[in-house]
């Protein structure tokens, strides 16, 4: 039988084919795969947690099983608002979070309850893949302004703003998804400057700020722009991705009641037994330490591959020295396409990440994403140098 679906989901964007394609490579037991982001599940606080769920069912286990509330489990809240003094902003309040389904939720939520079809959002180029084919859904016009070294291209931006009037603009700014970069703390305040003069809204997502191993961060955009920020955040990558448990920080109160509104249609709430064990497991273990030990072995991890790449890539191939997060990004000498290094490593048994889906409208680029948290040395050592073969062959 045809049922006639909605046009949206019906095709897939292009980023959500190569999403899958290369979700396919990855699950293969014979690829070694630098294409996902997928934490290292040696950082899992598997022993941790059981103890945590053993408490919240023996002191709270009706509670735990029943129906809550959409805003989420207050502790958590609680919790999730006094850390974000750490970050530089310190009059958060606990009233402030809403509890959501991951930040990709969080995402889907911004989209929903700003934009209808052909409103202006403006992302950085390149950016989450995931969430371009989230803003997708709903049909917007998407900016995309040049990400640099050192953050958004503060000329590009104001040019933008002062030629558009976007809803929102979506940024990641520590460790970025795909890149790896960071903006300084002088693009920090030159880009709130510029936002300031609009009545844009700037979601700041940041999951990956806590896994610095080098160096030092600037401070969350929401400590220059107040309620015109709104900062997301996640456990998935410094405590465990399968709960599913992330935040939006909104100090804005209507649209903190539309996205409660919205959130509460969805799914009414986030599942309160994960969000009970995670607050158990908060209270009874120190965060800051565990995020140590997950920080030195994502370290080790970026040393080794670089170290790799230094020994195997042929001269032209440029790529970045990660200070923390995931992901190295790689460019490719001129004239060699970043997709065409795919399929022909994919066949050797190695998977990267192009570019090419983390861009709004570039096709055919020359970068592309590396990950390095959740791969054996050895098979760093082995997919690097199949990778750096198969890049010297395309470029013969
Ligand atoms: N934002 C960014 C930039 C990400 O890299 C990810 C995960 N890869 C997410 C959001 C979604 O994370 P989660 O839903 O697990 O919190």
């Amino acid at each position: 039988m045809q049922f006639k679906l909605s046009e949206k989901i019906m095709k897939p964007d292009f980023q959500g084919e190569f999403t899958s394609s290369i979700l396919k490579a990855g699950a293969s037991k014979d690829i070694i795969s630098f294409a996902g982001g997928l934490p290292n599940p040696a950082s899992f606080p598997v022993k941790e947690m059981e103890a945590a769920v053993q408490k919240v069912l023996e002191k709270n286990g009706a509670a735990a099983l029943q129906y809550s509330t959409t805003e989420g489990y207050e502790p958590l809240r609680a919790f999730i608002a006094k850390r974000y003094e750490k970050m530089g902003v310190d009059d958060v309040k606990p009233e402030d979070i809403i509890i959501t389904n991951g930040s990709q939720q969080a995402l889907d939520m911004f989209s929903a309850v700003m934009l209808d079809p052909g409103d202006e959002i403006v992302v950085e180029d390149p950016t989450y893949l995931a969430a371009l084919q989230s803003f997708h859904l709903y049909g917007p016009r998407v900016l995309p302004v040049e990400l640099r070294t050192d953050g958004v291209n503060c000329a590009a931006l104001a040019e933008t703003l002062a030629a558009h009037q976007p809803k929102f603009m979506y940024v990641i700014p520590s460790f970025q998804n795909p890149t790896g970069l960071t903006y300084s703390p002088e693009v920090r305040e030159k880009a709130s400057e510029i936002i300031k003069k609009t009545n844009m809204l700037l979601i700041e997502d940041n999951p990956y700020s806590e896994l610095r191993f080098r160096g030092d961060g600037g401070y969350s955009f929401g400590r220059y722009l107040g309620e015109q920020c709104c900062m997301l955040g996640t456990f998935s990558k410094v405590v465990s991705p399968g709960m599913r448990i992330g935040w939006i920080c909104c100090r804005n109160l209507p649209l903190r009641e539309k996205l409660l509104a919205y959130k509460m249609t969805m799914d009414l709430h986030t599942n309160i037994f994960c969000q009970m064990v995670l607050a158990q497991y908060l209270q009874d273990n120190d965060l800051d330490e565990h995020i140590d030990v997950t920080k030195r072995l994502y370290g080790q991890k970026a040393e080794y591959m670089l170290e790799c790449m230094k020994k195997y890539m042929p001269e032209g191939v440029e790529f970045t020295s990660p200070e923390g997060g995931m992901f190295m990004w790689a460019t490719m000498p001129q004239g060699l396409k970043a997709v065409d290094v795919y399929y022909a490593a994919i066949k050797k048994g190695v998977a990267v990440c192009p570019g090419d889906p983390f861009y709004e409208t570039q096709r055919g680029v020359r970068t592309m994403r590396i990950n390095y948290s959740n791969s054996s040395d050895e098979a760093i050592e082995k997919g690097i140098r199949i990778l750096g073969e198969t890049i010297k062959e395309l470029m013969a």
